[in-house]
């Protein structure tokens, strides 16, 4: 599906980063690429190491389950897809950063069992923006208190917010659920729940660019870096099987 290699994609992708900062007034170093592996194999995630990449997302805990320990020396983990509760345990085992805290009780369970892994596990809050029902996150009105409730918790590191675009309404409606988070964060701050330069962990493949344009300083690539996901039915789609 996409032309030239793993190092050409990352290239034209950091391009496209930098351009979206560009026109934003945004320093590029404020803004990380966090590549997601979900779908391909261990070996595409070391092809990455060599060409520098650090840290990755996986989106399921079962499938990360595999993957994670094969890949030697270890980069940084982040789980960016919903966490039932019955995988907090070894979602708490294998990830540095998880991003789907979208409830007090997930809150509640990760705290646990970070703490009985010994671990703290660097977490931000999922929001659902966009009001697709189909989707996690805690709604817009109701973010705040489960920031306050989650940065109560011991094992748990809060570092920010985390949003999915919505499905429709093309790049207006995706820049609105953007805007949205960034306004989110921007109300934390003042309630002393985040810091103002907390981590905002928006776009993917098909919006990170304006996510940037509003705020990103984490965006979530996962098939313009590295094509189309094995066994995806055919173009553009996948990407949204969260
Ligand atoms: C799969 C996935 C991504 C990356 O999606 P692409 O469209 O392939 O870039 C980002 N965030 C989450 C939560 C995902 O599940």
């Amino acid at each position: 599906m996409r032309e030239g290699n793993l190092a050409d994609r990352l290239f034209l992708l950091r391009e496209r980063i930098v351009g979206a900062c560009a026109r934003s007034g945004r320093d590029p170093a404020s803004v990380r690429l966090l590549p997601v592996t979900k779908g391909f194999p261990a070996d595409t995630v070391r092809e990455a190491i060599a060409l520098g990449l650090q840290e990755f997302g996986e989106n399921r805990v079962q499938e990360a389950e595999g993957k994670i320990p094969s890949v030697e020396p270890r980069p940084r983990w982040h789980l960016v897809g919903h966490l039932q509760s019955n995988k907090a345990k070894r979602a708490a085992q294998l990830f540095d950063v998880i991003h789907s805290i979208d409830s007090d009780a997930i809150a509640a369970e990760v705290s646990r069992r970070a703490v009985q892994a010994d671990r703290r596990i660097a977490c931000l809050v999922e929001v659902n923006t966009s009001g697709d029902r189909d989707k996690f996150g805690a709604a817009p009105d109701r973010a705040l208190e489960l920031l306050q409730a989650a940065g109560r918790l011991e094992g748990i590191e809060l570092q920010g917010l985390m949003t999915i675009g919505p499905l429709e309404g093309g790049p207006e409606g995706a820049r609105r659920a953007f805007q949205s988070l960034a306004r989110i964060r921007r109300e934390a701050a003042g309630a002393g729940l985040l810091t103002e330069d907390a981590d905002l962990s928006m776009g993917m493949s098909d919006d990170f660019e304006i996510a940037i344009e509003e705020g990103a300083t984490i965006v979530r690539v996962g098939t313009a870096l590295f094509g189309s996901r094995p066994g995806a039915a055919g173009p553009g789609t996948g990407s949204r099987v969260l």
